[in-house]
């Protein structure tokens, strides 16, 4: 950020001159242009004798101007070149010394590469490129990613085309899912139905169709109350439809899987605290952070993403040997201390007093 603003300042400064360069000169400029134009009239007319000094002092101040002119010009060349230089030396151009050079070494490591940056193009409804992309590529990716994204996409085309017959066939297929996570979809789907009846102004039908469909959804006593009062204020159904949208990419989970995605907003945000260090450093730091799968330095992205499972309890790392396990109330802990914890076949959680059978808890994968 500071780079952009020590570039932007260098530009603005070149841009103030700029500004004042060519009212300056078409000033000067106009004022020549109207003494030759006299002095011309005056000489065809022949009615008086031309004024041979002025005439040439005119000449001789033009061939000045002119040739200040063109030195200023040329002054710009330089300004404008020094703008390249002050980008140069604001902004790093090379990021191989923040790169983890074994990261893609393999052939295994590129092929998976290509096949996310595969799957970001199907997310994104991208066919055409992703075709390409994975023709030029080399690569097969199953053809169920495809089909998933497919489907998905189609579903909310159809929900902007305000037919969300589709969602609901989805909504019947991945139920079991959608109440596990306590789910609202398929109530707003409803919600959207009754809303577009009574927009046909067919009231009548609207409150047989919350009668038919809402009598379900006993845990949303007030959702339906308030839907009922949109009988007599309608709201912005254009609004309520987005929120759907919205809600059906979150709960199919179209907004949180895209890896590629995550992976280069994670880098962009370490990157400069990467670079910062390599400038502190002032060496050939690449080493320190291609040793390890952790970087050398604890950098704040705005994600909580941890491939490393370090035990509260132990304090010590989790490996295949001595996996992280998620207790019952949530709570993770190594196998080690959850061993450790055991008392004649219970376990007492060390964060919340939730007692429980240690076979209970899962191991969780990174
Ligand atoms: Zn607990």
């Amino acid at each position: 950020m500071d780079a952009c603003q020590t570039v932007d300042a260098d530009v603005e400064k070149i841009l103030a001159k700029y500004k004042k360069y060519g009212p300056k000169w078409q000033f000067q400029l106009n004022r020549y242009i109207s003494t030759l134009e006299r002095l011309k009239k005056e000489i065809e007319s022949q009615s008086s004798k031309p004024d041979v000094f002025e005439l040439s002092s005119t000449i001789l101040q033009m061939k000045l101007a002119i040739k200040d002119m063109s030195n200023e010009h040329r002054r710009w060349h330089s300004d404008v070149s020094r703008i390249g230089k002050s980008i140069d030396k604001n902004f790093v151009i090379d990021y191989t010394e923040a790169s983890n050079r074994k990261a893609f070494k393999t052939d295994y490591e590129k092929k998976l590469l290509n096949k996310i940056i595969c799957v970001h193009l199907y997310r994104d409804s991208k066919w055409d490129v992703a075709e390409e992309f994975l023709k030029e590529a080399g690569i097969i990716v199953d053809y169920r990613h495809k089909q998933r994204y497919l489907h998905l996409n189609h579903i909310v085309d159809s929900l902007r085309r305000n037919d969300p017959k589709p969602a609901f066939e989805w909504v019947q297929q991945n139920k079991t899912h959608l109440d596990a996570k306590k789910s609202d979809l398929e109530f707003k789907l409803h919600q959207i139905v009754f809303l577009n009846i009574l927009n046909r102004g067919d009231q009548y039908e609207a409150v047989l169709y919350a009668r038919t469909n809402f009598s379900k959804f006993v845990d949303k006593q007030k959702e339906i109350q308030s839907t009922m009062g949109m009988l007599l204020y309608p709201p912005n159904i254009g609004q309520m439809r987005t929120e759907v949208i919205d809600l059906f990419i979150k709960d199919s989970c179209l907004s949180d899987d895209d890896l590629l995605n995550v992976s280069v907003n994670v880098g962009c945000s370490a990157l400069p605290s990467l670079l910062d260090i390599k400038q502190a450093m002032c060496r050939d730091v690449g080493g320190v952070w291609n040793e390890n799968d952790e970087l050398p330095i604890k950098i704040d992205t705005g994600f909580a993403y941890h491939s490393v499972f370090a035990c509260p309890i132990l304090r010590t790392r989790s490996g295949e040997s001595n996996p992280p396990m998620m207790l019952v109330c949530g709570h993770v802990i190594s196998k080690d201390a959850l061993n450790k914890l055991e008392r004649s076949g219970r376990l007492k959680c060390p964060y919340c007093p939730k007692e429980q059978l240690p076979s209970e808890a899962r191991i969780l994968h990174f």
